[in-house]
């Protein structure tokens, strides 16, 4: 009887793996057709100032309006968009987008604002990338200090390339963030060398800040490691007031995180900022300095 189970639980198995791969190309088919389809989207979640209450910046996080399965989020297509060779061009779509929509509220009169964009690992290592991104940049008018480039540990694992595009990218004006800190390609020797601004804490270190005491100490290091590299730091995955607590307590410079507000599209964004901008402020009031 056992055996006759394992055995269908091996049919199963494979005929869920069949359709699963059947699925996926599928999926692949159409992303190859997303692009010329305009079915990609930006949403936008604000990052705080934790001294002001300040919305400061926004990251722009893709999403995909599937003709039949709705609103993907990157977790279900990114992956095969960089099997496929496709992120290079999601991806600089994604730079185009946030920068000629950064311009564009800063042409309507919204006060200036810096927007960060993703960058994968591949489109890190595209052999002309600072030569698009000098292009997008004059071609929207946008000053450069508006625009943010979020990379991973993993893009210094080209240790002497990744310096020099850096380098260049720094040499633009563009800002640069590591994102994920403390998940990848753990090497310190990248941050005394790289030219960074800002670290943000993932948000696997920030989601037990206050029940688990090695979070706690870890983000506390990472802080202060930070700081003592002329670095900011911003807090991704803040749910919670008292996670915000303990990252003020700790001088983190900025957070991100569902407890302000989740990622929303330019237009909400454009119609909610009052409000939104009002409900912040009030939940970032600091209880400690008062
Ligand atoms: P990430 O860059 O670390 O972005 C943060 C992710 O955490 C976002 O998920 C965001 O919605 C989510 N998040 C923000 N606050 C909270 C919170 O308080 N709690 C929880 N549980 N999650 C929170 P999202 O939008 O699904 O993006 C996932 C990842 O996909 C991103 O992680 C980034 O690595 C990648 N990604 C997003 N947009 C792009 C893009 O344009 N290009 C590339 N190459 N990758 C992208
Ligand atoms: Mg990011
Ligand atoms: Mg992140
Ligand atoms: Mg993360």
């Amino acid at each position: 009887q056992a055996k006759s189970q394992g055995k269908n639980r091996y049919a199963v198995y494979t005929s869920e793996l069949l359709v699963d791969s059947v699925e996926e190309l599928q999926l692949e088919a159409d992303l190859r057709k997303a692009l010329d389809q305009n079915e990609f989207v930006l949403h936008y979640q604000p990052q705080i100032n934790n001294k002001t209450g300040k919305i400061v910046g926004l990251e722009a996080l893709i999403r995909w309006q599937h003709p039949k399965l709705g609103l993907l989020y990157p977790g279900k297509f990114i992956k095969l968009a960089e099997d496929s060779g496709l992120i290079t061009q999601i991806g600089e779509w994604v730079i185009k987008e946030a920068c000629t929509q950064n311009k564009k509220w800063q042409e309507d009169g919204w006060e200036p604002i810096k927007i960060a964009v993703n960058l994968s690992t591949q489109q890190f290592l595209t052999q002309d990338l600072v030569k698009f991104m000098e292009g997008v940049l004059n071609e929207a008018g946008l000053d450069p200090k508006y625009l943010v480039v979020e990379i991973t540990e993993y893009m210094a694992m080209e240790y002497d390339y990744s310096l020099k595009v850096l380098q260049q990218l720094k040499a633009l004006g563009i800002c640069i963030s590591i994102d994920d800190f403390g998940t990848g390609y753990s090497s310190l020797k990248y941050l005394k060398d790289f030219p960074v601004d800002y670290i943000k804490i993932d948000k696997s270190f920030v989601g037990e800040i206050i029940e688990d005491n090695n979070d706690a100490v870890i983000v506390k290091a990472i802080i202060t490691l930070a700081h003592n590299l002329s670095m900011e730091v911003i807090a991704e995955g803040v749910e919670t007031k008292a996670q915000l607590e303990f990252l003020q307590q700790y001088h983190c410079d900025k957070t991100q995180g569902y407890f302000f507000s989740k990622a929303i599209s330019a237009e909400e964004f454009e119609q909610d900022y009052h409000t939104l901008q009002k409900q912040i402020k009030s939940k970032n009031e600091r209880i400690m300095d008062k």
